[in-house]
């Protein structure tokens, strides 16, 4: 199984090993909405860049920090725009971002985003971690 860690020299703190069958794709559109590091310079990341690790419970990680509110300016309204995917066997979209994923060792990022999201069947909300793949290193198997 491969990990996630912090991809600051110095730090590289792990983060959470990836069970990739909670990997989902998310609209290339969510890395400007909400301002997430990237790293698209690091060749361990993959192809398909959008990449999502979907982590239902905050204990799965191995060490993550957890920012305060996402500021209102960087919220905005989401308007039409609409960041869906699927995961299990609904289709989500995100409702509202609550907080940002930050690593627990060196503060850096965000990494990713604690979301409210909506089961477009039935308009259940959940809040799930959305954790961003292009904002780690991707180490170990594969
Ligand atoms: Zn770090």
């Amino acid at each position: 199984m491969s990990r996630a860690t912090c991809l600051f020299d110095g730090c590289r703190s792990a983060v959470i090993a990836i069970d990739e069958n909670n990997i989902v794709s998310l609209p290339e559109g969510v890395y400007s909405q909400f301002k997430l590091l990237e790293n698209r310079a690091e060749p361990g990341v993959r192809s398909s860049n959008s990449n999502f690790l979907v982590v239902p419970d905050v204990w799965d990680f191995d060490n993550v920090g957890v920012s305060r509110d996402i500021p209102s300016s960087l919220l905005g309204d989401l308007g039409d725009k609409e960041f869906a995917f699927d995961y299990g066997d609904s289709s989500w979209k995100i409702k509202k971002c609550l907080k940002y994923l930050i690593c627990a060792d060196c503060d850096k990022g965000p990494i990713g985003l604690i979301c409210q999201i909506q089961d477009q069947a039935n308009d259940k909300e959940k809040v799930m971690h959305l954790l961003s793949l292009r904002s780690l290193q991707i180490v170990g198997e594969n």
